[in-house]
């Protein structure tokens, strides 16, 4: 049986830390779903179209690598797609925290799928797509915190 897993989030921008979490994915995993999550209640700096498209210009020269977005719970999501992993990416122990709650919350729902965790590379720890934003925002260069080809 395939080992397939999702791996969730608004990739708003996608950032190198995303990256790194994806590919060394790779060697744990057949098939990695990059899955936008399109959520109501967060309105995105970046179009869907957009986020979507850098992900494509990103990873579509991987094959073990599928690009979709989603609405609904992500589990509901992982069963459509016979998935029984949810990837995550921890940075702090407040993303552990927070983590925990939901892979917790999901593993009582579907006692199938687990949630699994690749620790940040060292070098991207405090980058995040929202202080991405903030630096876009302010007019700043973002070049060295996305993947590379992402003209913002
Ligand atoms: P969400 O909207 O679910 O927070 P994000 O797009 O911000 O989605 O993040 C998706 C996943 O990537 C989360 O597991 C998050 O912890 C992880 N992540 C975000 N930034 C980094 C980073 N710099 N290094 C490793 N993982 C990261």
């Amino acid at each position: 049986m395939d080992k397939i897993t999702v791996f969730p989030g608004s990739f708003d921008p996608i950032t190198r830390g995303h990256e790194s979490v994806i590919k060394r994915a790779l060697l744990l995993f057949d098939k990695v779903i990059v899955a936008v999550g399109e959520n109501g209640e967060k309105k995105p700096f970046f179009s869907l179209e957009r986020r979507i498209e850098w992900l494509h210009l990103i990873f579509d020269t991987e094959p073990k690598i599928e690009i979709l977005t989603y609405t609904g719970m992500t589990i509901d999501f992982c069963r459509k797609e016979k998935a029984s992993f949810i990837l995550r990416g921890l940075r702090t122990a407040a993303d552990f925290e927070f983590e925990r709650s939901i892979g917790q919350m999901n593993k009582l729902m579907y006692p199938e799928i687990d949630t699994v965790f690749l620790l940040c590379a060292p070098e991207y720890a405090s980058l995040s797509s929202s202080i991405v934003r903030d630096i876009i925002r302010n007019g700043g260069d973002v070049k060295q915190f996305v993947p590379e080809g992402v003209n913002i």
